[in-house]
């Protein structure tokens, strides 16, 4: 045979059995090739495609089960596909879902410009509402509720247990955006919630560097449901990408643990500081929703608000830029603190609440809190400095 055809049949057969690693081994393949001509079409027995994922993404869909205690998971290219997809994965035209009015900014963009379009109806709730008036005030219409819970800008809690009961009485499935909670320091699932989503991205990832999303269920039917969704709408992730969540899950507990430690003694510190009205960090003794978080949940995270008392906007500016430990972008859950202000988020909003102050939202990452604290410190001096000017 001539080197053209040697050269794309050489070097095909890894050895076997593959040398045994502590992590999955990362196989790239959009080809599958079947053992015999029968298996081609047999999808029940064989993988017969790689979109579907090979063994990195197998790995990471069970550990994660197990994180969540789901009998499936799908994954997304991102956490916001993972919402959109999960509910694109059971909503239909006709259908309405209520929505807390805290959710995720591009979460409140894919309802208003893409289930709308499909005949979805979408209404804001407030999420300080008391959970029978907020299943009360569904309609015969309404499919789904999705929480967010805490607000990951706000902070606020719902009674995601007491809702998700309501819920089941009246055939309405109930998901939330869990993302603060990670599928570790709260388990939506075990609480009678019926889809886990997660951006994977912050805490599971931990580096700020790879984009992925879970959504988890329990029931057979649901998570058949979550599995066609993935298909139907041709989503894949990398082989690279699930290896690089599935090692960023084996010290999701150490890490979150010491985030949580360290954000506490932040948000404690600052609670005393004359320049902060208040400190939304539901894992905050006196905090807003301390008693729902001490009840369902087994562990704070990085990320809370802070409100600062009232000083014109170049004082707000002047608070972040004088940081310089906290990096000043989006996103969190990674090693690294972040600082952002909030009040231009909370525009679009209609349940909007009066905070008494520019609100600002921290992540706290793995560095000393003591430095974080001194870096706060100047950043204050900053602020107290324009606010009397
Ligand atoms: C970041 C984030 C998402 C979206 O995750 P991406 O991977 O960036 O798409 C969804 N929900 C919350 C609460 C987030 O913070």
């Amino acid at each position: 045979m001539s080197d053209e055809t040697r050269l794309i049949h050489a070097g095909k057969s890894p050895p076997a059995p593959l040398a045994r690693t502590v992590g999955p081994p990362i196989q790239k393949g959009s080809t599958v090739l079947l053992p015999n001509a029968e298996a081609l079409y047999d999808d029940e027995a064989h993988l017969t495609y790689g979109r579907a994922g090979l063994a990195a993404q197998a790995c990471l869909q069970e550990a994660l089960a197990v994180l969540e205690g789901a009998v499936g998971v799908s994954l997304y290219p991102s956490g916001i596909a993972a919402i959109s997809g999960a509910l694109m994965a059971v909503l239909g035209a006709g259908d309405e879902i209520l929505v807390v009015d805290n959710c995720y900014k591009p979460v409140r963009r894919f309802c208003d410009r893409v289930l709308k379009r499909f005949g979805v109806t979408v209404r804001y709730v407030d999420p300080a509402m008391p959970p029978e008036t907020l299943v009360g005030d569904a309609g015969p219409a309404t499919r789904l509720i999705l929480l967010e819970s805490p607000g990951s800008l706000s902070f606020e809690m719902q009674d995601a247990p007491r809702i998700a009961a309501l819920a089941r009485e009246r055939n309405i499935l109930t998901a939330i955006d869990n993302t603060w909670g990670a599928g570790l320091t709260f388990k939506p699932l075990e609480h009678g919630i019926d889809l886990s989503l997660q951006a994977l991205t912050k805490y599971v990832g931990g580096h700020s560097d790879v984009f992925m999303g879970s959504a988890a269920a329990r029931d057979p039917a649901l998570v058949r449901a979550l599995a066609d969704g993935v298909d139907n709408m041709g989503w894949a992730v990398s082989g690279e990408d699930a290896y690089a969540m599935l090692r960023g899950l084996r010290t999701l507990p150490t890490r979150m643990a010491r985030h949580g430690q360290s954000a506490l003694a932040v948000a404690g510190w600052l609670s005393a500081q004359p320049e902060v009205a208040a400190v939304l960090h539901p894992a905050l003794p006196g905090a807003p929703d301390h008693e729902l978080w001490r009840r369902d949940y087994k562990g704070a995270c990085g990320l809370f608000g802070v409100v600062l008392k009232p000083a014109p906007e170049a004082a707000v500016n002047a608070f972040l830029d004088a940081l310089k430990l906290f990096g000043l972008g989006f996103s969190w859950g990674g090693f690294e603190s972040l600082a952002i202000s909030c009040d231009a988020q909370l525009s679009v909003r209609r349940h909007r609440k009066a905070y008494g102050g520019p609100l600002m939202r921290l992540h706290i990452g793995l560095e000393d809190p003591a430095d974080l604290i001194a870096d706060l410190r100047a950043g204050l001096d900053a602020y107290a400095r324009l606010a009397s000017a």
